[in-house]
């Protein structure tokens, strides 16, 4: 069987490298991939920002089965077009996608669905946001509706920045793209899950649960990221917690999307903040995150294109997805500079030795290979991945890993995991 996944960053090497594992598979094509994917994988140029582009691929591949990895091409309807010319994919239509698509949409449905989610108030102008901000306590949360690669959250400390923060959204100086609408937010505290959920439209089954570090400093410092390391532990949330998330945030909102015509299928990422009155939903994603596939497929024992294809079938059940007890633990290797400008092309060394240590996986998130070599191709460039019998034994792994790895600029989180290992060692 011949698999296409769309997209190029860790991933998707972690879709790849899932992927094909699987007996079924027989081919695995990846557009456009990356130095890393080109291992494993028949890497295609195409543009995902093109959905012509995208479909003539797939109408020329003819792949049994397509995984649709980023937002972008979900948001252009690329399942829809695929689905019209009769070819299978995992992912959500362009209206399912909506609920990551545009904040103000899935601020309302999760209202109209009495789903648990911070007070809120979609504004279209300045005066709106100006009445809306008076009914919230400072800080207050302001949110671009659209898609906005992981910038498009302020958290601002008055009113009046709240309006600035508004305003520069409507205008589109601050994220280059003019904002029609924003969704004004109450803060709230406490840890944050990424809740990842398959979803065939109608039955819903809970990946493992992870922990995503956003900022790009140690302690939670710096301005935010794509994610700089995640770490998955079965003790993140007891079964009582998973069963309460499920029947009160995931299943509810699969079978709302179900009931106003938009059913959801493919994977739901539900991110959650664990405030003092339960889990609340902070925002959806409708695919894989990334860095969470990472150490999250590496737990994975079960066929995970099975699991894909009964997602495309409606067939969905428990049992479908086998894990390993043991936690895992992604750390991401950025580009000097990142999240802000950085430079390419840096000859990176190492890579595998750090593949040689016990438990070590090294995913490619922004490369391009030479000659042999890799050379660094994004902000993101490497996430080093590692199981262990615990977390000590997942974070000491993956940091060996990284320890073998060099590039110009090289940067990374050295606290991937470490309050959990504190509240662990405190217990
Ligand atoms: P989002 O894209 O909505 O997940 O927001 C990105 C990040 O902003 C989240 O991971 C949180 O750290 C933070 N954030 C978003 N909404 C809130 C909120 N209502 N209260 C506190 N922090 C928030």
């Amino acid at each position: 069987m011949k698999v296409l996944i769309l997209g190029s960053g860790g991933r998707e090497h972690a879709l790849a490298w899932a992927v094909a594992r699987s007996p079924r598979v027989t081919q695995v094509a990846c557009a456009p991939g990356n130095g890393g994917i080109a291992q494993i994988a028949r890497c295609v140029p195409v543009d995902l920002k093109d959905l012509a582009a995208m479909v003539s691929l797939a109408e020329a591949e003819q792949p049994a089965l397509t995984i649709v990895g980023p937002e972008l091409p979900l948001s252009l309807g690329v399942v829809d077009a695929l689905q019209q010319r009769g070819l299978r994919v995992f992912g959500p239509t362009r209206a399912a996608a909506m609920l990551e698509t545009s904040k103000g949409f899935a601020k309302q449905f999760l209202h109209r669905h009495n789903i648990p989610t911070p007070n809120y108030a979609v504004c279209t102008t300045a005066a709106e946001v100006e009445k809306a901000s008076e009914v919230f306590h400072p800080p207050i949360v302001v949110k671009a509706d659209g898609l906005a690669a992981g910038k498009g959250v302020i958290i601002c400390p008055s009113r009046n920045t709240a309006a600035e923060a508004a305003q520069g959204l409507f205008t589109g100086a601050l994220l280059g793209q003019a904002e029609r609408q924003v969704v004004i937010e109450e803060f709230l505290e406490g840890d944050e899950i990424s809740f990842l959920c398959l979803s065939d439209g109608k039955h819903v089954l809970p990946l493992v649960p992870a922990q995503d570090h956003k900022r790009v400093g140690e302690g939670d410092t710096g301005p935010n990221t794509g994610g700089m390391g995640v770490y998955t532990t079965d003790s993140m949330l007891d079964p009582a917690m998973i069963e309460w998330i499920l029947h009160h945030i995931a299943e509810p909102t699969v079978a709302g999307m179900a009931e106003e015509g938009a059913p959801f299928a493919g994977v739901l990422y539900c991110g959650l903040m664990m405030t003092a009155r339960g889990p609340e939903v902070l925002e959806f994603n409708c695919r894989f995150g990334d860095p969470e596939t990472q150490p999250v497929l590496m737990r994975m024992e079960s066929d995970v294109l099975g699991a894909f294809i009964a997602s495309t079938e409606g067939r969905v059940s428990d049992g479908d997805l086998k894990w390993s007890p043991e936690p895992a633990v992604c750390v991401v290797l950025a580009s000097g500079g990142y999240p802000g400008a950085y430079e390419m092309g840096k000859k990176i060394s190492g890579i595998e030795e750090a593949d040689r240590v016990e438990g070590v996986k090294v995913f490619h998130a922004g490369t391009t290979e030479r000659d042999g070599a890799f050379y660094t191709a994004g902000g993101r460039v490497l996430g080093v991945t590692a199981r262990g019998r615990d977390l000590a034994q997942a974070v000491e792994r993956a940091y060996a890993g990284v320890a073998r790895i060099r590039f110009e600029g090289m940067h990374y989180r050295k606290d991937i995991a470490a309050r959990a290992l504190r509240s662990t060692s405190a217990r």
